[in-house]
C-alpha cells in the first residue's frame, strides 16, 4: 500500500456526460493543482483557499487552455480520505478527461487503485471497515431495501454495538489479567457474575445480527424465483404479465420455452430474480428430459417457488391425476423453500371448481393472460419479504464476510462463557477472551487486518471511489 503517494482518477462514469468529476488526493494535491490552475479572480486563488470551498477557473498545461473548471477544496483531515481532496468538475468530454488525467499523471500523480480513496479514509480513521464496505454496498444499491440498509450500515450500522461490548470485554480482560499480577494474594477483580451477564448480552446481539442475514441476503441480492409447472402452464405468460414487457417467447407449442431466461422485478423495495424454466412433467422427450432435471435445479438455486397449473376445467378433468403428482412433486423438491401454488387460466374455470380440486393445497386464482389475480400475487409476495419494519428496528447483516466474522465470534463467546462455567484460571480465560476480542475487532477492522483481506473488499469497488 502506497499511502505516501498523491492519486488521482475520474470518480464519475466513464464516458462523455455533461460534467465529469476527477479526485485528486494526497500531500501532493494543492501544490500540483496550484500549477495548473489559474483562477479567474483573486478570491479564486488556490493557496488562499480554507477546506470547503469552491473555485473558478482555467486548468491549464503550459500554454495550453484544458478547460474551465470549478475545483472542491477539502484540507486534510476534514475530508473524505483524511487527506488533501480537491475535485475538479469539468465539462464530460472524454477528450477533456484524458486531457487532465495526463495533465497530472505527467506531474508525479498516480492513477488510484479501485477503492483506493475509501481504503484511505478508512486507514486514517475516517469510518470503520464495515462502513467502508457500505460505500460500496451503498453504490451498487438498486432497491429501496439495498439502498436503506446500505445507508444505515455507512452510518454507523451495528458498528458501534460491537465497538461498545467488545470496550466493556477489554475492561474486563485487563482486570483479569491484572488479577494474574497479584496471583499469589488470590483476588478478583473481575466481577465474574457482570462478565457472564456481558457475555449474554455480547451473544443476544450477535445472534440477532447472525439471524438477520436471511433477510439481509434477500435485500443485497435480491430473491430468487423459480417459475415451474408443465409446458404450456403459462410460466412465460406469467413473467412477461409480471415484467410487463415482452422478455420471454410465448408460443403455442408445449416446452418450447427451454433456455432459462433471468429476469428482474422490483417489488415494494425487493429485488426478484426470476428463473424461468422449461417444462416439469415427466416424459419420453430427451430435450424435455433436460427441462425437467433443470427445473429441480432452479428449484435448488431459488428461494421462492411460483408452481403454475394449467387449472382450466378442461384440464384439470382431463389431467388431474398427474396434476396432483406433479404438486406432491414439486412440494417434495420445495420443502424447504417458500412455495405458492398458482392456479393459472382460471378465465377458464370457476372458483368453486378450482376450491374443489386443490381442496387439500392452498392456492392463488389467477389468469397470468387476462392479468387477472396479479394484484393479489404481488401483494402476497411483499408480505413474504416485508424488510421495512426489520430495517427500521434493527441493524441487518448483509455482508457474507460480516456473516462469517459474527459467526466466529459467537463460537468464541461460547467458548469464553464455557471457561467461566468451568471456572478456568484466568490465564486461560484471558486468552479465550482476547481470541474473541479478535473476532468482533475484525468485524469493524480494529485489529490488523490482514492485507488479502483488504484487497479483497476494496478491489470490488469502483475506480475514483
Ligand atoms: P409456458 O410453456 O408455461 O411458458 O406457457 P406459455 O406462457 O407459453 O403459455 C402457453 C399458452 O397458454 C399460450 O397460448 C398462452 O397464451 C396461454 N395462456 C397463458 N396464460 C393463460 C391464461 O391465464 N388464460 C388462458 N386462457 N390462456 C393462457
Amino acid at each position: 500500500m502506497r499511502m505516501e503517494d498523491t492519486i488521482c482518477a475520474l470518480s464519475t462514469a466513464q464516458g462523455m456526460g455533461a460534467i465529469a468529476m476527477i479526485r485528486i488526493s494526497g500531500s501532493k494535491s494543492f501544490p500540483t493543482i496550484d500549477k495548473l490552475f489559474k483562477p479567474f479572480s483573486a478570491k479564486h486563488r488556490l493557496d488562499k483557499a480554507q477546506g470547503y470551498q469552491n473555485l473558478f477557473g482555467k486548468l491549464v498545461q503550459g500554454e495550453k487552455v484544458i478547460d474551465e473548471v470549478m475545483l472542491s477544496v477539502y484540507r486534510g483531515p476534514a475530508s473524505y480520505t483524511g487527506e488533501d481532496v480537491i475535485e475538479i468538475a469539468c465539462h464530460g468530454s472524454v477528450y477533456i478527461q484524458e486531457q487532465i488525467i495526463r495533465a497530472l499523471l505527467a506531474e508525479g500523480i498516480r492513477l488510484a487503485d479501485p477503492g483506493e480513496y475509501t481504503l484511505r479514509a478508512y486507514l486514517n480513521g475516517k469510518m470503520d471497515l464495515s462502513q467502508a464496505e457500505a460505500v460500496a454496498d451503498l453504490i451498487a444499491s438498486e432497491s429501496a431495501a439495498s439502498h436503506q440498509v446500505a445507508l444505515q450500515q455507512m452510518r454507523g450500522g451495528f458498528s458501534a454495538e460491537i465497538r461498545q461490548l467488545r470496550e466493556e470485554l477489554i475492561n474486563f480482560v485487563a482486570l483479569i489479567e491484572l488479577e494474574l499480577d497479584f496471583s499469589e494474594e488470590d483476588v478478583e477483580f473481575a466481577n465474574r457474575s457482570e462478565l457472564e451477564s456481558l457475555l449474554e448480552r455480547i451473544q443476544t446481539l450477535l445472534t440477532r445480527l447472525i439471524e438477520s442475514y436471511d433477510t439481509g441476503n434477500v435485500i443485497k441480492n435480491g430473491v430468487p424465483v423459480a417459475i415451474v409447472g408443465a409446458p404450456n402452464a403459462g410460466k412465460s405468460t406469467l413473467l412477461n404479465a409480471l415484467l410487463n414487457e415482452e422478455k420471454a417467447i410465448v408460443t403455442e407449442v408445449a416446452g418450447t420455452t427451454r433456455d432459462a431466461i433471468e429476469d428482474e422485478l422490483h417489488l415494494g423495495g425487493i429485488t426478484y430474480r426470476f428463473i424461468d424454466t422449461a417444462g416439469i412433467r415427466e416424459t419420453e422427450d430427451v430435450v424435455e428430459k433436460i427441462g425437467i432435471e433443470r427445473t429441480f435445479e432452479k428449484i435448488e438455486q431459488s428461494a421462492l417457488v411460483l408452481h403454475l397449473i394449467d387449472a382450466r376445467t378442461d384440464n384439470l378433468a382431463e389431467n388431474g391425476a398427474a396434476i396432483r403428482e406433479e404438486i406432491a412433486m414439486i412440494k417434495e423438491k420445495s420443502a424447504d423453500k417458500q412455495l405458492l401454488l398458482l392456479a393459472n387460466k382460471s378465465d377458464q374455470s370457476g372458483q368453486a371448481e378450482l376450491e374443489g380440486f386443490f381442496a387439500e393445497d392452498e392456492f392463488l386464482a389467477i389468469s397470468a393472460k387476462e392479468k387477472h389475480g396479479m394484484e393479489a400475487l404481488v401483494d402476497r409476495l411483499k408480505a413474504m419479504y416485508d424488510w421495512k419494519q426489520l430495517a427500521a428496528s434493527q441493524s441487518i447483516v448483509t455482508n457474507a464476510r460480516h456473516l462469517s466474522a459474527l459467526q466466529n465470534s459467537l463460537a468464541e463467546i461460547d467458548k469464553v462463557r464455557e471457561g467461566l462455567a468451568l471456572e478456568i484460571t484466568g490465564d486461560l480465560l484471558s486468552l479465550d477472551i482476547r481470541a474473541a476480542l479478535a473476532q468482533l475487532g475484525s468485524i469493524i477492522g480494529e485489529v490488523d487486518v490482514d492485507k488479502d483481506i483488504l484487497g479483497a473488499i476494496f478491489g470490488k469497488f469502483c475506480i475514483g471511489k
